[in-house]
């Protein structure tokens, strides 16, 4: 891998340009944005661009007002720097094939789409490479930067819960907060300002989940009707897969949801070995061992049987390998 080479490009180029995927995480944006404020601080002019808006609860992170909206790139940059995409379509901008690009990533399947590459599964968050690189490029650590990793990789570790949290992560954690980073803080913007129609949702969602117990399978199915009667919309529905996930027993859970366009929005969920992010690549999406999701136009009914059938087999076939938790998300 090329983290070797990406940290002495850093260091040499001057105007630079970071980008993440479209229907921004908390990964994608904090990592962004802690970069960014990075390099800045030893002299380099960056702009941080995403596709599509910062969803509300990420806005107090520092740096989100400067960020540029855009679907294409336009600038002289001598470098641009990809995190968090397995492709250059999942940034949801066009013309960066005409750069120099810098793949950073964390999810599988993604190696070698970019000049400079830097895979490393094993990382709980895009964060935590954003983090050692810059401290190989000995960038100062703010508060600033400190705030949009310790979100970062929060929010990829399921608030630290997921088995890809380690002693590695908490000594980062201990270092973001020492540098300012403020954990309560942090917990109460993203946890505890939630709008309401996402509660309302939460309750029509948990409503209608359905479950083959013996398969060890769970899902809801949420239709334009379900979005529009809590007076919610395609994001409220964000996290939602994770209830069905934390019922005894269940292996597996999906959330289908009918998008602005009528498509079928799919998010999937496992525990142990069911690899989830092995179903999403093959249906056109991707994603991690127990954390993927994708898109999928066409008959609704068809859609939702052939994703249940699929993981059910996937199920079935790693019934008696052990593990129980989960591995990571976003
Ligand atoms: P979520 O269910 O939260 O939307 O996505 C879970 C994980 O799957 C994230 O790591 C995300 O990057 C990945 N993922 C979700 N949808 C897609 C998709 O359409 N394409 C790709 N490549 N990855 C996806
Ligand atoms: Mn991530």
């Amino acid at each position: 891998m090329d983290s070797h080479k990406i940290a002495e490009f850093l260091r040499s180029a001057t105007r630079l340009a970071v980008v993440s995927h479209q229907g921004p995480d908390g990964d994608s944006i904090g990592s962004s944005l802690a970069l960014a404020h990075g390099l800045r601080g030893l002299g380099k002019q960056v702009d941080v661009l995403s596709a599509e808006p910062v969803p509300p609860v990420l806005a107090f992170l520092p740096g989100v007002a400067d960020i540029l909206q855009r679907r294409s790139v336009e600038g002289d940059y001598q470098g641009i720097v990809i995190l968090e995409c397995s492709d250059f379509q999942r940034t949801g901008l066009s013309g960066l094939e005409e750069h120099f690009t810098i793949n950073i990533d964390h999810h599988p399947g993604g190696a070698g789409f970019a000049d400079l590459n830097w895979v490393d599964e094993t990382a709980s968050a895009v964060g935590m490479l954003v983090d050692d690189l810059l401290l190989r490029l000995g960038a100062p650590l703010d508060a600033d930067i400190a705030t949009c990793l310790y979100l970062a990789v929060l929010t990829d570790t399921g608030s630290f819960q997921f088995s890809n949290t380690d002693a590695s992560t908490f000594q980062a954690a201990a270092r973001w907060v020492s540098a300012g980073a403020d954990p309560g803080a942090i917990a109460h913007q993203v946890y505890r300002r939630q709008p309401e129609a996402r509660l309302r949702l939460l309750g029509t969602a948990l409503g209608r989940m359905q479950t083959d117990r013996q398969k060890g399978l769970a899902w809801i199915e949420l239709r334009r009707p379900h979005l529009q009667g809590a007076a919610a919309d395609i994001e409220h529905t964000e996290g939602l897969v994770n209830y069905p996930l934390s019922l005894e027993g269940i292996r597996a859970s999906v959330v289908l949801r009918e998008d602005s366009r009528g498509h079928c929005r799919v998010s999937l969920r496992s525990k142990g070995e069911i690899d989830v992010g092995g179903l999403a690549r093959r249906m056109g999406g991707g994603g991690h061992l127990n954390a993927a999701g994708m898109t999928l136009q066409g008959d609704w009914s068809e859609i939702r049987s052939r994703v249940l059938r699929e993981l059910g087999d996937l199920i079935e076939a790693g019934r008696g390998q052990a593990g129980t938790e989960e591995v990571g998300n976003g």
